[in-house]
Parts: structure tokens; C-alpha cells; sequence
């Protein structure tokens, strides 16, 4: 089981290789703060020993490019609802109600929903941008940071100037549906993301193994553009405890992908990708994060209502329970008419 925590040797973080002498001193800002302790589990990629180190080696990472690269497609970085997504998801998420969201959504199995979401023309121009921003860390020899450990490829979004309309896609359009969805995990609070595309194919990575997100919700869209296999499969939600448990049959399910297609899921909802077995597939992951959750989830020790073997241990001890006091009964009723 693998976790969405990279590890990377220093010599190959680019953040390693700025010049520490420019550093200034840090303010700590509120909104560096969430986003440091939502990466706290991933920031062995960074090689930082303190929020203050993880602030600054990222703000200078991301000021580098922001400074040098030349978007091409302007009009991506800037959310334009009725040019982004398709009408049925726009009015669902204009009606605002669990009847309108459920009216687009298909729960193929419990906690998996999807839905038809991103224009194919929204698809075509993201997918270009992110070969054009590839294209440019090629010829410029600029070393980027892969999402995280698990795939080769792919680029985070966030870190090339899409983070503002990766918020707004948050914050406007999936925290309502989570919210309705997700309650149990923060689906109502999501506050920070992770936002990336992995790309698979022959070339590139082919599969990705079991694992689960550093995520409360993750929004996973197919975004093209031509292959074959790359079925995610699903296998439960479980809690830290049980990450390693075994799956129920019920807890089975596999999924193919369809370009403009929404995937959602809880991050604990353990997943992979099977292999893609001809052309090429990208995918964008939104992982969402909700501060106010990480921090109840701190004094909760025992019991986790999300957690398919919490849940299933939880039942067996209630049947034990019963099953007790039935006997316990029994035993009363024969002594009394004996
Ligand atoms: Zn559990």
C-alpha cells in the first residue's frame, strides 16, 4: 500500500537548488499556513526542516516559473464556468439542491460518484497547456516537481499559475457537492488543494498502484484523449487504522474513464489504475482539503463512521452484544419456568 507521501532524493528537488542566499525574512501569511500544514505529509519532497523553510523554497519555486513561462491558452487561468463545464453540471450547481446534484450524478458504487463536467474544448486547451508547459521545462532544463512520488510524469497545476482558478473550481463547484455528499470527512470545509494532471501511456507512466490520497475529496477528470484500458478500481474507505485491510466483495468496483467524465471519491477511498494499454491518457486530480477536518480528526481516536472496517467491526460488536443478551435472557426465562 503506498501512500500520496513522496520521497526524493535531495540532489533531485529543484527547490534544493535555489540560492539560499536570496532567502528574506518570512511573514507567516494565513493562507501559506493552511497550505504548509496541508502539505505537511508530502514535504519530504521540499527536504525542509520547518514552515518557514517549506514558505519560502516553494514561493521561490513557483515565483521562478511564474516569472519565465508563457501561458498559452490566457483564458484557462481565469474561471469561466459556462466555457469550462457542460450546461447539466452548470445548472445542478446553479440549482444548488442534493436533488439537482443527484440528478447529474450516477453512484456506481457507495461513495463514487460520477458525472459529466469539462467541455471537450476546456479538455483540448488544458491538455495543450500542459504540453506547452512541459515543452518549455524541456527546453529550458528547468526541473520541475512531479505531483508526487508515485508518478514520472504529470505537472501540478498550482504551481504553474492555475491555483487561483483551481480555487475557485474548490470552493464554487465541488464544495457544494461534497458538502452534501462528503459531510463526515469536511466535504463542507474544504479550505486548500492539490491540483495536478498525471499522464499515462506506453511513454509514459503505465499504471499506479493501490494507494490513497492525501485528500478529504478527490476530484479525478479524464481529460483525453485517446486509449485503451486504464480502468481505476476501487477497493473501500478506510480510516488509518484499517488502511491495510481486507476488501469486502460489495467494496469492488472498477471504473473506465471518459474524457470530460468527473470522478469523485473520498482520498481515504483506496484506489489505482490498472495499465493503459495503448495511446496516451490524462487525467486532472483536484485533491481538496479541509483544515477543520485534519484538526478534529487529531482528538478522534476510536471510531471513524467513514471507515468501512470501523463500520463492519462496529456492527460485529453490536451482533456480539445482542446475541449476549439473548442468551442472558434465555437463560433467565428457563430459570423462571423451571
Ligand atoms: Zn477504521
Amino acid at each position: 500500500m503506498k501512500y500520496g507521501v513522496p520521497s526524493r532524493k535531495k540532489e533531485e528537488c529543484t527547490a534544493c537548488n535555489f540560492d539560499y542566499q536570496e532567502r528574506t525574512v518570512l511573514v507567516l501569511e494565513t493562507t501559506l499556513l493552511k497550505s504548509f500544514y496541508a502539505w505537511t505529509t508530502t514535504r519530504t519532497i521540499y527536504h525542509v526542516s520547518s514552515f518557514q523553510d517549506f514558505v519560502q523554497r516553494h514561493r521561490e519555486y513557483k515565483k521562478m516559473i511564474m516569472l519565465n513561462y508563457p501561458p498559452l491558452h490566457k483564458e484557462l487561468y481565469t474561471m469561466d464556468a459556462a466555457k469550462f463545464f457542460v450546461p447539466s453540471f452548470l445548472k445542478a450547481i446553479n440549482d444548488n439542491t442534493e436533488e439537482s446534484f443527484r440528478s447529474i450524478m450516477t453512484e456506481s458504487s457507495p461513495g463514487v460518484y460520477t458525472f459529466e463536467m469539462l467541455q471537450p474544448h476546456f479538455c483540448e486547451l488544458l491538455l495543450s497547456e500542459v504540453d506547452n508547459f512541459e515543452r518549455w521545462v524541456h527546453e529550458t532544463k528547468f526541473r520541475i516537481m512531479r505531483p508526487n512520488t508515485m508518478n514520472n510524469y504529470g505537472a501540478v497545476l498550482d504551481d504553474f499559475g492555475l491555483e487561483t482558478m483551481l480555487d475557485k473550481l474548490m470552493e464554487d463547484f465541488i464544495c457544494p457537492i461534497s458538502g452534501v455528499f462528503f459531510p463526515e470527512v469536511g466535504g463542507s470545509t474544504l479550505d486548500s488543494h492539490h491540483g495536478f494532471v498525471v499522464e499515462y501511456g506506453m511513454d509514459r507512466d503505465v499504471e499506479l498502484g493501490f494507494h490513497v490520497d492525501d485528500s478529504e475529496v478527490t476530484l479525478n477528470v479524464c481529460l483525453g484523449e485517446q486509449f485503451g484500458g486504464g480502468d481505476l478500481f476501487f477497493r473501500g474507505v478506510r480510516c488509518d487504522k484499517h488502511v491495510h485491510s481486507g476488501t469486502q466483495s460489495e467494496e469492488i468496483f472498477d471504473y473506465s474513464h471518459v474524457p470530460g467524465r468527473a470522478v469523485l471519491h473520498r482520498g481515504r477511498h483506496r484506489h489505482g489504475a490498472r495499465a493503459t494499454t495503448s495511446g496516451q491518457r490524462v487525467n486532472l486530480l483536484l485533491w481538496c482539503r479541509s483544515s477543520v477536518f485534519r484538526e478534529l480528526k487529531k482528538y478522534k481516536k476510536e471510531f471513524s463512521s467513514w471507515c468501512g472496517e470501523c463500520q463492519r467491526e462496529k456492527k460485529e460488536r453490536q451482533r456480539i452484544a445482542v446475541g449476549a443478551t439473548k442468551l442472558e435472557l434465555f437463560k433467565r426465562l428457563q430459570k423462571s419456568t423451571s
